[in-house]
Parts: C-alpha cells; structure tokens; sequence
C-alpha cells in the first residue's frame, strides 16, 4: 500500500500528526498504511502482524481518531466513561502500548489508564475512577477492578485484542470472553495476532464482525532481515559455547552488546544469568519471579546499554520494546516453534537487520525440525569453537551427538516446575497477572508443539 507516503494523508487530525511527528516517525509502516484507513471506516480487522511492525500506532491513531469528537476537559468522572479497551497478554506489552497511547494523545483532552496485575490496585482505581476513555489491560486485573466495580465497559465502542495468541496461550479464553460479554454488542472489535492457530480463527469467528484480514509478515515467518545462524554444541558446553558467541559476534568480530538470551524455564534464566556474571558479562535476568519493578528496571538498564546481556523466559519478554535490538540468541531451542518466531522477532525490529542464533544439542532436533517446519526453512547448522576453562574435558565429540536419540524429547515436561502453574486463578490484589506471567503452562507445550498453525490466509479469503 503505497498510498500514504506520510502521516498526513490519513485524515488524522492535526494534533495526532504532530504528536505522532514528534515521535520521529515520518513514514507510516506497512500494518500502519494498511490498518489506518481500515480502523478510520470503523471496520472490523483481523490483524496479522508482530509486535515490531508498527502495530500499536496502527490501531491507535485512528482509535484516537475516532475518539476526539468526545474528548472533553470536564473535570466530572462521567464525562470520561472507557470508550476504547485494549486488552493485553503481560504488563510489559500493556505498558507499551499505553505509553504509546499517552504520547500519541498527548496534545489532546482523551485520557488513557494502564491496570495490570502484580502492583497495588489504588493508583488504578483512582485513575478508572477519575475517569478515562483509554484503558490498557491485562484480562486479570481488569475482571478485578470489574468486580469492585471501579470501572465501567458499557459505553465501550472499540475492543482491541492485542497478542491474541499469547493471550489463549497464557489460558486467558475464559476471562477474556468474561470481558467481551460486558461490552456492547455495537462496537468495533480488532484483533491482532503473529500467528494463527484454530483456537485463534475460532476466537475471531466469535468475536469479530465481517473482519478485514490484514496481514504484514510472511505468515509464521519471520522477518526477512533477521540473519538465522544455528549452533550445534554439546549438552555441557552450551554456557561455554554462549560466551564465545558473546565475545566473538558482535561489530566487526567483538563484543556483542544488547544481546536477548532466551531460556525455556525461570530456573535456567537464574542460573544462566548469574554464570554470566561469574564469567565477567553485564547480565540480568528477566523471569516471572521477579517483581515488576526490578523487570522494569533491568529493562530500562538494558535499553540505556547498561546492561549487556538479558536473559529471559518467553513470557516474561513477550512484547518487549526494544528498537533495533542487534541479536537475540536461543540459548534453549523453544519447546514451541511458534516461541522462536516471536522469540527472533525481537531483533530486525522496524527495518533494522539483526541476528538471531540458536544453539542446539542432540536433544533439540525434533525442537529444531518443528520450527523449519513452521517457518519453511532448512537451517545449516554450524560449529563454534568453545574456549573452555583448562583441563576440562567434553564428554563426547558434537559429531556423535547426530546418530544419538535424543536423550530428552522435546515433549511438554511430565510435571510442571513447581504448583504456581496449576494453581487457580485467585482475584486477590496481588495475584492478578502473576499466573499470567509465569512461563508458558506446560499443558500447552505439547499441545503446540503437533500443531503447525495455519494462517487464515491459507485459503483465499
Ligand atoms: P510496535 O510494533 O507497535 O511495538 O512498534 C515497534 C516500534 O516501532 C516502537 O518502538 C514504535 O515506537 C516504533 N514505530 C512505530 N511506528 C513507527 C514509524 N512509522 N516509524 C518509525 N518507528 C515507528
């Protein structure tokens, strides 16, 4: 869609463009071309696109739009009822998209809420109270702040689901169809999502009317910039093998900086952080057990440079906004392969190249497969030469690791890490998002990892 060369030629007011130009953006993105004028008619839309495309300011703005005409400075709570939800997977991506909200409404009287779970409830309530037209949240939280009746979603008149996928993924279904039952049926519904399982297709025959299938990446491919290398290592030199990527990948054969590392478990992510430490490498970890300042602080450090090396579990990195981060590696192959498409999308973000390398073991080929399968690749694989501390012996040469069985299948673990995944949703202040925030319940590993997603666009529709 070539037509909108610049923000101006939307139809978008003048005090949306100008905070939008303050922003630095002056071409529209692809999903942001196509989804404007969609979201503008007031039609439905069935989103497919990444967080890194863009997508945000691709709903926002023409929400926005279509909000003005009731923006008001009246200081009476009833004069803002919640016209427009977006409802989000983690507090990251919920806190995301709200700060890119309050920039874009900045020069306008509209206001915009953030509720999410894991934080004390008053400064929401005060804020939902006061009243707002935009409110971000995730499911949990908000279903609590429904049921102390703190807000109101009957003059709601655009839905967004944003992360759609996450959110099934994270067992969300029931609190989000809680939700979609409180809003008025006249309404404008979107939904956006990276990939398209059945459950996704089904929740958008459900929820949305007549939806424009917008779509911006190859489906369940990942973005064309991101340079994919594999790393056949053994079993005991993964760390070993990582620091030698750390300190040999970077710019012109150095260090690498700002590097994402991904684990499959928050134990690993401990772990594996503080071995960096040992090694001499500026590491953090970002895993659910954290609370959300310290998640919140570790990623600001990590965005200002201070911190090298962020080690992260899916869902505790799920929806990071980290522009043109240079790499990200696997130091675990997913058990999703659905993971590592979202996984490597964290870097060639918003037209910059990146490289995204993963390492695997004997035990990851079925992993490995699943995710050539999904993404229709075949990957080379490749060696590295590990520096290892003297006198330590491998165990057995990478070559013999081919012809072995893997020793552990990639199947969801028989017993989940420990019961906070099977324990029930509580709508206690503190327990809002934390189930949500853990890493992906095992029960879905399995159940994901058989099922190669179609894409809605798989048929011409
Ligand atoms: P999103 O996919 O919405 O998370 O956006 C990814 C990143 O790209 C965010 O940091 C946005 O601020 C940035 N971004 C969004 N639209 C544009 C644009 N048109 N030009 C430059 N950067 C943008």
């Amino acid at each position: 869609m070539s037509d909108y060369h610049d923000f101006d030629h939307f139809g978008l007011d003048p005090l949306i463009v100008a905070a939008v130009k303050e922003m630095g953006y002056t071409t529209p993105t692809p999903i942001q071309s196509k989804a404007i004028p969609v979201v503008l008619k007031g039609r439905d839309v069935m989103g497919a696109a990444q967080t890194g495309t863009g997508k945000t300011a691709g709903f926002a703005l023409p929400i926005i739009q279509r909000l003005l005409p009731q923006a008001n400075t009246s200081m009476s709570p009833a004069r803002h009822p919640v016209r427009a939800l977006v409802l989000a997977p983690t507090r990251e991506l919920a806190e995301q998209v709200a700060d890119n909200f309050k920039k874009y409404i900045s020069k306008t009287a509209l206001r915009c809420a953030t509720v999410y779970g894991g934080v004390d409830m008053d400064p929401q309530t005060q804020a939902l109270r006061s009243g707002v037209e935009i409110v971000v949240a995730t499911p949990g939280r908000l279903l609590d702040h429904l049921q102390q009746k703190n807000t109101s979603l009957a003059q709601v008149q655009i839905v967004v689901l944003d992360e759609a996928d996450r959110m099934l993924d994270m067992g969300f279904l029931p609190d989000i169809s809680r939700i979609l039952n409180l809003l008025p049926k006249e309404r404008q519904s979107l939904m956006f999502s990276a990939t398209f399982s059945e459950e996704i297709k089904k929740l958008a025959a459900n929820f949305l009317r007549d939806p424009l299938l917008l779509e911006v990446a190859r489906r369940n491919a990942p973005a064309e910039l991101i340079k994919q290398e594999v790393v056949r290592v053994h079993e005991s030199e993964k760390t070993d093998a990582l620091l030698t990527l750390l300190k040999t990948r970077g710019a012109g054969g150095g260090r690498m900086t700002q590097v994402l590392v991904f684990v499959n478990a928050k134990i690993e992510c401990r772990r594996l952080a503080r071995q960096l430490q040992k090694a001499g490498v500026n590491a953090d970890a970002i895993h659910g057990d954290k609370s959300q300042d310290e998640r919140m602080k570790a990623l600001e450090a990590f965005k200002k440079g201070e911190i090298e090396v962020l080690v992260a579990t899916d869902v505790a990195a799920r929806g990071l906004d980290i522009v043109e981060l240079p790499a990200v590696i696997n130091y675990d192959v997913p058990f999703n392969a659905e993971d590592y498409v979202h996984r490597i999308g964290r870097t060639g973000r918003a037209g910059a190249s990146g490289l995204a390398i993963m390492l695997m073991t004997g035990a990851d080929e079925r992993g490995v497969q699943a995710i050539e399968k999904l993404t229709k690749q075949k990957f080379e694989t490749q060696t590295v030469a590990v520096e290892r501390p003297r006198g330590e012996r491998r165990d057995r040469p990478p070559r013999r690791e081919r012809g072995e069985r893997p020793a552990r299948a990639h199947a969801p673990s028989p017993k989940p890490v420990d019961d906070f995944f099977t324990k029930p949703y509580e709508p206690a202040a503190e327990s809002g998002e934390a189930l949500a925030e853990e890493e992906t319940a095992p029960r879905e590993r399995g159940k994901k990892a058989a099922r190669v997603a179609a894409l809605l666009g798989g048929s011409k529709r």
